[in-house]
C-alpha cells in the first residue's frame, strides 16, 4: 500500500483519474489536479481492497465529494444510507458526531474517522449531564437532540432529529412541549413550523451563527435576481431575509428544481461548489464561511485512514444501545 510520499502524478494516474477530474472542473482548477489525482486514485484502490466506502458531508471539498466519496448528503441522508451498506469498513469524511453514528448504525463494522480534531461547536454546547439536569427541570417532558450531539447526550434523549426532518420529528412525539437541544436557531426556526412548544437549548453553530440579516440584504442590493437560500442553523433574522429555508439535502433539492438564475447559498462554502457541479445553469454567490473542524478532513488522511484502519470510532455497549434508540426512532418518522 503507498504511502503519501510515494504517491506521483503519472501517465497512468492522469489517464485513471481523467473522468472524476472531468466531473469536478467548473469548481477544481487544472493546475491544482495534479497534486489531489494521485491521493484520489491511490484512495479508490484501497477502497477496493478494504471492501471500504467513503460517506461523505455536503461541506466536504470537491475533490473529496466528487473524487473519493461513495455516498454524499447530509447528516440524516449519511445515517439512513450508513444502515445499508454492505462494506466492511466505513470511512467518514465528516466530523465526529456523524462517524460516531454510523458506528451506532454498524455496531459490527469498523468505522473509520480521518481526522481526530474534527469536532462542533453544537455538538461541544451541552454534555449528558446537561440533559439530565434538564429533564429534572422539566420533568415528564420529552427531549429531542439534533445528530450534532455526542454518542453520550444520544443516549440521554428521546428521539434525534436532522434539520431535514426536525418538524416531523418533534410531531411524532404527540406532546404539547418538547425539550429541543443543542441548536437554538433550528429549535426557534420549528417552533415557526409547528403549534408545539419548544424548549430551547442556546447552542450554536460557529458557522451558521455568523451570517447576518444586514449582510443578505447587502447580497441583495449587489446582485440582480438573486435567490437566498439559507440553513436553519443560521439566525433569525437571515432566515427571515431568505427566499427560501432548508437543510443541506432540501437546498440542493431546490436548485435542481426551481433552477434559479443566480443563488446565495447561506450555509458552509463547499455546499455551492459541490452544487454547482450538478447545476451550470445557475450562478453561486459565495459568502465563504468554510467549517474548521470540517475542513480537517484532507486526502491524505482519508488515505492515511484507509491505510491503517485508524483511528477507529468505539463507542461502549451499553452506552451504543442507548443512543442508538434514539437514532433508530428518527429513522423510523416518516417524511411529509
Ligand atoms: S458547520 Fe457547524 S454544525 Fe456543521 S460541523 Fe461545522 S460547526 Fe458543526
Amino acid at each position: 500500500m503507498p504511502e503519501v510520499s510515494e504517491l506521483a502524478y503519472t501517465a497512468d494516474v492522469a489517464a485513471a483519474t481523467a473522468p472524476i477530474y472531468e466531473r469536478m472542473k467548473r469548481v477544481v482548477p487544472a493546475v491544482e489536479w495534479p497534486f489531489h489525482a494521485p491521493l484520489v486514485h491511490a484512495i479508490n484502490e484501497l477502497k477496493r481492497e478494504r471492501n471500504a466506502v467513503v460517506l461523505a458531508h455536503n461541506y466536504q471539498t470537491p475533490e473529496i465529494f466528487h473524487g473519493v466519496a461513495d455516498i454524499v448528503g447530509d447528516s440524516l441522508a449519511l445515517a439512513a444510507q450508513a444502515t445499508r451498506t454492505d462494506a466492511d469498513v466505513i470511512v467518514l469524511a465528516g466530523v465526529h458526531f456523524m462517524a460516531e453514528t454510523a458506528k451506532l448504525l454498524n455496531p459490527s463494522k469498523t468505522v473509520l474517522i480521518p481526522s481526530r480534531n474534527a469536532g462542533c461547536s453544537l455538538a461541544d454546547s451541552i454534555t449528558a449531564a446537561d440533559v439530565r439536569l434538564l429533564r429534572e427541570a422539566h420533568p415528564g417532558v420529552p427531549v429531542v437532540a439534533y445528530v450534532n450531539t455526542s454518542a453520550e447526550v444520544k443516549a440521554e434523549v428521546d428521539i434525534c432529529c436532522t434539520s431535514g426532518n426536525a418538524v416531523e420529528v418533534v410531531e411524532s412525539l404527540g406532546a404539547e412541549r418538547v425539550l429541543f437541544l443543542p441548536d437554538e436557531y433550528l429549535a426557534k426556526y420549528v417552533a415557526t413550523r409547528t403549534s408545539v412548544e419548544i424548549i430551547a437549548w442556546t447552542g450554536h453553530c460557529e458557522v451558521h451563527e455568523r451570517f447576518t440579516g444586514a449582510e443578505i440584504s447587502e447580497f441583495r442590493s449587489r446582485f440582480d435576481r438573486l435567490t437566498v437560500i439559507a440553513h436553519p442553523e443560521c439566525p433569525p433574522d437571515v432566515l427571515a431575509a431568505a427566499d427560501f429555508v432548508g437543510s443541506t439535502a432540501r437546498m440542493i433539492d431546490f436548485v435542481g428544481s426551481e433552477k434559479p438564475p443566480r443563488v446565495l447559498m447561506v450555509t458552509e462554502c463547499s455546499m455551492s461548489d459541490n452544487v454547482a457541479v450538478a447545476s451550470p445553469e445557475t450562478e453561486f454567490v459565495r459568502p465563504c464561511n468554510l467549517c474548521p473542524h470540517m475542513k480537517t478532513v484532507t486526502l491524505s488522511g482519508i488515505l492515511e485512514a484507509l491505510r491503517t484502519l485508524e483511528p477507529r470510532v468505539e463507542i461502549a455497549p451499553d452506552l451504543a444501545a442507548r443512543a442508538r434508540l434514539a437514532v433508530e426512532r428518527m429513522l423510523a418518522v416518516k417524511p411529509k
